[in-house]
């Protein structure tokens, strides 16, 4: 089933007869904040309003044309004026292949460095979403070049590749701070653990090294277990809840976001916005094939 949904993540075709259903467009708001750049304003203000930072992620990828590109640089300089103009407790995440990786390196270099500058004029930060395999080097790289000239701008490690353990470390010599996750996109099984479990205790075992470096860094997951070792390993090596943050996305595990903030923990949720929400929605449902049952449900009830 999962991997069923990720491969029908890329169908245009899929996607057309889904959106043919006017439910199926509400029950994406779920995981989706809106269309428009304001509704994901609203969605963090109520967030912020519970003490949840976020992160503003303007849906799209795998862009083709460099026009398009530009026109992405130009969403993510609103976004930061926004913040600003609106005092909001929120960074930006972004996804290279959104900012031209797939047309041109340089294109995409130059185009990611716009948006750090813009987000460094406001003190800001930029998260680097981590995409597929193939992509996986030329992301450290750009992020490589980027973060000798700055440092508001982070990137993602995901668990379930075999080289995450030595790609962090190359990262903390330059003193990245890094998400991590356990990772969305269909692989195989030469790039990642194809049991579940593998990807788990890896998550483990990054976790510990992260919050041992001393580094500000994020672990995201909704998963209670990553979540009791999280708290544990920095129980007993005296690590405050101020040295580290965890992060879930919109609508998912509301319950857990509001009992760890309450329980003092940082918290921050990735708040995704945008016309191109298909590939994204169709990634949450293959994390949890029961959410399919309630997408169902509601576009059946109409
Ligand atoms: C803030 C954030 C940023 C991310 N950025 C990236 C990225 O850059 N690159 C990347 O590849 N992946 C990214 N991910 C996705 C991540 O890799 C996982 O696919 C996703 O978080 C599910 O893994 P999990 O750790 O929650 O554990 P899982 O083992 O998948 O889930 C554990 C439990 O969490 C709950 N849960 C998980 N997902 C859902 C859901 N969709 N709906 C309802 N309940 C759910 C369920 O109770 C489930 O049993 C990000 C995740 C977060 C939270």
């Amino acid at each position: 089933m999962k991997s069923l949904l990720l491969y029908l993540s890329g169908s245009e075709g899929f996607k057309r007869f889904l959106t043919r259903f006017k439910s199926f467009n509400k029950v994406t708001r779920r995981f989706v904040a809106g269309e428009e750049l304001e509704e994901a304003v609203e969605a963090i203000r109520e967030l912020n309003r519970q003490s949840i930072s976020a992160s503003f992620d303007h849906l799209g990828e795998s862009i083709k044309v460099e026009s398009e590109t530009e026109e992405e640089v130009r969403e993510y300089l609103r976004v930061f004026d926004r913040i600003n103009e609106n005092a909001l407790d929120s960074n930006a995440s972004i996804k290279l292949t959104q900012l031209g990786l797939d047309i041109d390196r340089e294109l995409c270099y130059r185009n990611v460095r716009a948006v750090v500058e813009a987000a460094g004029r406001y003190n800001n930060f930029v998260r680097i979403d981590m995409e597929d395999s193939p992509r996986t080097d030329s992301t450290i790289e750009i992020f490589s070049r980027l973060r000798r000239e700055f440092d508001n701008v982070g990137i993602v490690i995901q668990s379930y590749l075999y080289r995450s353990e030595k790609d962090i470390e190359s990262l903390l010599e330059m003193g990245a701070r890094i998400r991590l996750c356990k990772g969305a996109y269909n692989e195989p099984d030469s790039a990642a653990f194809p049991d579940k479990a593998d990807t788990d205790a890896n998550y483990i075992r990054l976790m510990q090294t992260l919050l041992g470096s001393g580094i500000y860094h994020a672990i995201a997951t909704h998963d209670e277990k990553m979540i009791s070792a999280t708290r544990q390993f920095a129980a007993e090596r005296g690590i405050g809840p101020d040295r580290f943050e965890f992060q879930m996305l919109y609508g998912v595990r509301r319950d857990l976001q509001e009992q760890l903030v309450a329980e003092g923990y940082r918290m921050r949720v990735y708040v995704p916005y945008g016309r191109f929400w298909y590939p994204y929605f169709m990634r949450r449902l293959a994390e949890r094939p029961a959410n399919l049952w309630f997408v169902l449900k509601n576009v059946l009830k109409g």
